[in-house]
């Protein structure tokens, strides 16, 4: 069973081939293309290198392509991507306009590329289907909420990976269980007693916190759309409402101007003014640029408001994960994040935690109460297991 997932950007074309044969999970190949210009051509090239290298003999021999596709009207969790969920996510361009255009017209061209090849997507917005309603919602007239103005939530491919993975290391294969099989069987799946509670923290270009309870999301940082929660590269995070009407009043901006420098020269690359890139942040920081150790002490102060609100929530955590980019690999920044919480029960042991890079590591002392780990994110795999199981689910 051979299931390609291709990650579609408005100028990339990324893809890895997964084969499931046998009960094993196989990454076949990994490849793409940055400043595609000819998406038709990106995907024969793509589809030819997964043939050259042998992988496939024609493009029939796909089990089905998978997507990571982002937010659509009325339409979640795990799907077919026939004309109904292509036309709903059309419905919500205006709300992902970075995202949806590019994803269906890639989708429609994998299918012109590939008819009978069943093309599935899992959207990001999926993980927090669940989610209580008193999370989700914005403080906005009914009306506004009709169209669309609430919180969503994303990256939900990365934390289901961790709601997954988390319980399978802490020893809760009934949870790891129930998160697996969220998107066939909702909140059915019953685990044994007591609930695990995990915050999972992905840290990254793009950065978001959720709150899991025995395996399903709670909420996320990330709301109606990716600008918001945390600070990003180089897009702002939350910001309050009347910040826009008053910069395009008092600046003599255009609102599409406020709307570029809120996505293109804010999060850290605004804040620092150094760069979008936390290593360079870290070394000028480090070199004594104040605004560049503004920069982190702002994004480490968001990332533990939203792990506190998710630990009071939730009625304290028995794991917080980090994961993604700086996540995976910024030792200082994890050590930032978890300091002085002792007297929650959150000790991180800083020689595990310098000695961790992008590996699955427990960081905290043996007898901290919140287990704190290192857990590198599969967001592909997540797409591909979601994928065939759409399929499997619709074949019983
Ligand atoms: P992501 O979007 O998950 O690829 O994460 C990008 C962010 O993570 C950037 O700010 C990078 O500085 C940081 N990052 C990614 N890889 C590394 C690494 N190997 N070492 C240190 N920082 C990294």
């Amino acid at each position: 069973m051979k299931i390609l997932v291709a990650n579609i950007g408005s100028t990339s074309l990324k893809w890895r081939l997964f084969d499931f044969s046998n009960n094993l999970e196989r990454l076949l190949h990994k490849g793409g293309f940055e400043r595609v210009t000819d998406y038709p051509a990106a995907i024969d090239d793509c589809l030819a290198q997964i043939k050259a290298a042998g992988h496939i003999a024609h493009e029939s021999d796909f089990t089905a392509v998978g997507f990571k596709t982002v937010l659509a009207k009325n339409v979640t969790g795990c799907v077919r991507l026939d004309d109904r969920v292509l036309g709903a996510m059309e419905a919500f361009n205006g709300l992902a306009p970075a995202h949806n255009p590019p994803y269906i017209t890639g989708i429609r061209l994998f299918g012109k590329r590939m008819p009978g090849v069943p093309l599935v997507g899992l959207f990001e917005t999926a993980f927090y289907q669940f989610a209580p309603e008193a999370m989700m919602r914005y403080a906005v007239p009914q009306a506004w909420n009709d169209i669309g103005i609430r919180r969503w939530g994303f990256h939900g491919a990365s934390h289901k990976f961790i709601a997954e993975r988390s319980a399978e290391l802490l020893g809760r294969n009934d949870v790891a269980e129930r998160a697996r099989r969220l998107y066939v069987d909702g909140l059915k799946t019953p685990t044994n007693q007591p609930g695990l509670r995990v915050i999972s923290c992905h840290l990254g270009g793009s950065s978001s916190i959720t709150g899991i309870r025995d395996g399903a999301a709670i909420g996320n940082s990330l709301g109606m759309s990716p600008q918001s929660g945390l600070p990003h590269n180089n897009r702002v995070g939350d910001l309050d409402s009347e910040a826009i009407p008053y910069a395009v009043k008092t600046l003599g901006i255009t609102i599409e101007e406020a709307q570029r420098q809120l996505t293109k020269e804010s999060g850290l690359k605004g804040l620092s003014g150094v760069s979008n890139d936390i290593r360079d942040i870290t070394t000028a920081a480090e070199q004594g640029n104040a605004q560049a150790k503004l920069a982190l002490d702002v994004f480490v102060a968001s990332a533990r408001h939203w792990i506190g609100g998710y630990f009071f929530e939730l009625g304290g955590a028995d794991a917080i994960v980090f994961t993604a980019g700086i996540g995976e690999n910024r030792t200082e920044i994890r050590a930032a994040i978890c300091a002085d919480l002792e007297g929650l029960g959150i000790e991180l042991d800083s020689a595990l935690n310098a000695s961790t890079r992008a590996t699955e590591t427990v960081i905290s002392k043996t007898g901290s109460r919140v287990k704190i780990m290192v857990i590198p994110t599969n967001e592909e795999l997540v797409v591909a297991r979601e994928t065939k199981r759409l399929l499997e689910n619709s074949r019983n």
